[in-house]
């Protein structure tokens, strides 16, 4: 990897920056004084000092997101604003991207990482993941929705689906509930309930794997995941 996005990523400033890092002579690479911001180093073999300290190297970036209902969870669009682009430029240099989608519409849980493996785990249909999300649905969900959903129902597109874990938390003219799935079809939630007729008027996940939603988080609000976390994700 090139020294100066090694140390872009590492937080040491833009690439334009760092290029003038290593121009003042204060970047070492093993010992020995670089300069240029094209030589290559490998992150996990050479001893890389700025002013005399260690750059700590780091691959990977996982952000937790509570994403809020007006952005999009893509890397980037011409139109409309990304998860990514609310993120501080010392996260973006790690090219992170949204693990899964949620709809535009839907707030909550959003993993951000640039580790291609996880994402797979995550997101592949044979990992059964589960995905927790809250809903508020627009008419009375009853114990005939729980086991229909339990057996899987039938979306739109003749796809039949996988079980589904209906917990129903209140139920009246809006019924409120926590629906746990291990797939990520299209708007799969939504397209649960109109196969039993009803409509969702809100949608939040809050749960992926082990990994929760901090409630500390506000809407838009990011923060590194803990070792902890981490490792329910490994
Ligand atoms: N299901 C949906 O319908 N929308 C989402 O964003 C996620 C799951």
């Amino acid at each position: 990897m090139r020294i100066d996005k090694l140390l872009a990523n590492m937080g040491y400033g833009t690439r334009k920056e760092v290029k003038g890092l290593l121009k003042s002579g204060h970047v070492r690479i093993n010992g020995e004084p670089e300069k240029s911001p094209k030589t290559h180093v490998d992150p996990k073999e050479d001893l890389v000092t700025v002013m005399g300290d260690e750059v700590e190297y780091r691959e990977y970036i996982y952000l937790m997101m509570n994403k809020p209902g007006d952005l999009i969870s893509a890397t980037e669009d011409p139109h409309e604003t990304t998860v990514i682009d609310i993120l501080q430029p010392e996260d973006i240099v790690f090219e992170p991207f949204p693990v899964g989608r949620l709809d535009k519409d839907t707030e909550g849980l959003l993993l951000i990482t640039n580790d291609g493996q996880l994402n797979h785990r995550l997101t592949s249909p044979k990992k059964d993941v589960g995905k927790t999300y809250f809903a508020r649905i627009e008419g009375k969900v009853t114990e005939s929705d729980v086991e229909k959903f339990a057996a899987g129902v039938t979306l739109d597109d003749g796809y039949h689906t996988k079980p589904g874990e209906l917990v129903i938390l209140s139920s009246d003219e809006f019924s409120e509930i926590e629906l746990t799935i291990t797939e990520g079809k299209f708007h799969q939630v939504k397209r649960m309930f109109e196969a039993v007729g009803k409509k969702v008027v809100y949608l939040q996940r809050i749960k992926m794997g082990e990994l929760v939603l901090d409630e500390e988080l506000e809407l838009g609000e990011y923060r590194e995941l803990t070792d902890e976390e981490l490792e329910y994700l490994m």
